[in-house]
């Protein structure tokens, strides 16, 4: 990386997959790890091997209400009657055994007794006082969950690495884990800049406008691995941003910023990350969203992203999303895209790709419809918020008649 603006990149438009492979090779994940209790580690990311302690199930048990016998009783004659002689409860197991043509009254989690080895179901069953008559033959042991069955002791329960989720979460409680260790939670510090941003609360005067960005940042940074840390706005003054950004790096691991990443007069943000760090200035082929800094601030990366709304989220979803889930450790999928046919006309020049604001609905029978949502200016936040998908169009693509088939990214939880 230059300590400028890149000669190469400023002329040449940088395709989006082309920064995705340049911010891949630049980035590692994060060291360090802590250890918290299995309601804090939802969606967090495991940083140890963990082997099953005991079996699964512990001990034998039923899969069904029923009753409890030895297969070898009604082998020949399924006709026979059973004696029942105790009763086996989830939680309060018969002790006792079974002799022959004995059975016990069984229910779903209860301990099947050593002798017993088939469960019948109540409904296939006569109920005559205390004797049972079967109305058809059981296998061998069947509606029977052998101890261990799922898992033996000792047995790899779940990989380091793992992003824990609510089954993960089950499966440690069943072997009785109170705690885990999960790797560190990512800082990712954030600021707006601009000089005509005014808090929210506070009444707008000529000229100004409430700065959004840092509330949609928030939004799209507040996820269970991730500390996001807010630095609020700061002006388009040089040295203020410098001092931003060195702030920022100290107590992250991530920076994320955005406006003055154009070229305008007051944008300072690449300027200012150059002075800092170094600065990598990409002018992407893709709409919204060209202009966009990456770089590193010492240990930390940098984002800076456009100003205007809707590429403040386009950008966070195709480029930041991507390297927070790398410095997390935590293998990254291409987003998930599928076809649907466009029912409106999309207005589109050829030169980058964009990614438009759909509303998709399912056809039924596993197709897709969608509609663009009305103007796509990167600074009507409102079709983003009405919009479901983005509607990604290639760069070639020089316009969409109703009736065409295309791509489209169903938005999902960021993570
Ligand atoms: P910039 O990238 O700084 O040139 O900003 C581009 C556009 O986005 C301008 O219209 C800004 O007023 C607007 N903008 C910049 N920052 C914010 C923000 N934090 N919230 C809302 N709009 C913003
Ligand atoms: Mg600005």
């Amino acid at each position: 990386m230059a300590r400028r603006c890149c000669a190469e990149s400023e002329n040449r438009l940088l395709s989006l997959d082309e920064a995705l492979a340049r911010i891949r090779a630049a980035i590692r994940p994060i060291e360090g790890s802590e250890r918290v209790g299995l309601k804090q580690a939802h969606g967090r990311i495991l940083a140890e091997d963990i082997d099953a302690s005991i079996d699964l199930p512990p001990y034998s048990n039923s899969a069904m209400d029923g009753y409890a016998l030895r297969r070898a009783d009604i082998a020949a004659a399924p006709d026979v009657r059973l004696k029942v002689v105790g009763t086996s409860f989830a939680g309060c197991p018969f002790e006792g055994s079974l002799g022959l043509g004995e059975c016990i009254r069984i229910f779903t989690g209860a301990a099947v007794p050593e002798d017993a080895d088939a469960v019948i179901m109540q409904e296939d069953v006569l109920r005559e006082g205390d004797e049972i008559r079967l109305a058809r033959i059981v296998e061998l042991h069947e509606n029977i969950r052998p101890a261990g069955d799922e898992l033996k002791s000792g047995e790899r329960l779940l990989d380091r690495g793992k992003r824990l989720t609510p089954a993960d979460l089950g499966l440690l409680a069943s072997i009785g884990r109170t705690d885990v260790a999960v790797r560190r939670k990512l800082r990712a510090a954030f600021f707006s800049t601009g000089d005509e941003l005014r808090p929210i609360g506070e009444p707008l005067a000529h000229g100004e406008i409430h700065d959004s960005n840092r509330y949609t940042l928030h939004a799209m940074l507040d996820h269970s691995c991730v500390e996001a840390i807010d630095l609020g706005v700061v002006r388009d003054d040089r040295a203020a941003i410098k001092q931003a950004l060195h702030e920022a790096a100290k107590i992250s691991d991530v920076v994320v910023t955005s406006g003055g990443v154009s070229v305008g007069e007051a944008d300072y943000v690449a300027e200012a990350v150059g002075e800092v760090g170094q600065v990598d200035f990409w002018k992407l082929a893709m709409k919204p969203g060209k202009p966009i800094v990456f770089g590193r601030l010492g240990e930390a990366c940098f984002f800076g992203l456009p100003g205007n709304p809707v590429a403040v989220i386009v950008t966070f979803r195709q480029i930041v999303r991507p390297a927070l889930l790398q410095l997390m450790g935590v293998p990254v999928s291409p987003p998930l895209r599928l076809h649907a046919v466009c029912r409106s006309r999309l207005h589109k020049a050829a030169g980058r790709q964009e990614f438009q604001r759909g509303l998709f609905t399912p056809d039924g029978a596993g197709s897709f419809s969608v509609v663009g949502c009305g103007a796509q200016g990167s600074h009507r936040l409102r079709s983003m918020s009405q919009a479901n998908c983005f509607i990604v169009l290639s760069a070639g693509n020089a316009g969409v008649e109703p009736g065409e088939t295309v791509e489209i990214e169903p938005f999902e939880e960021l993570f």
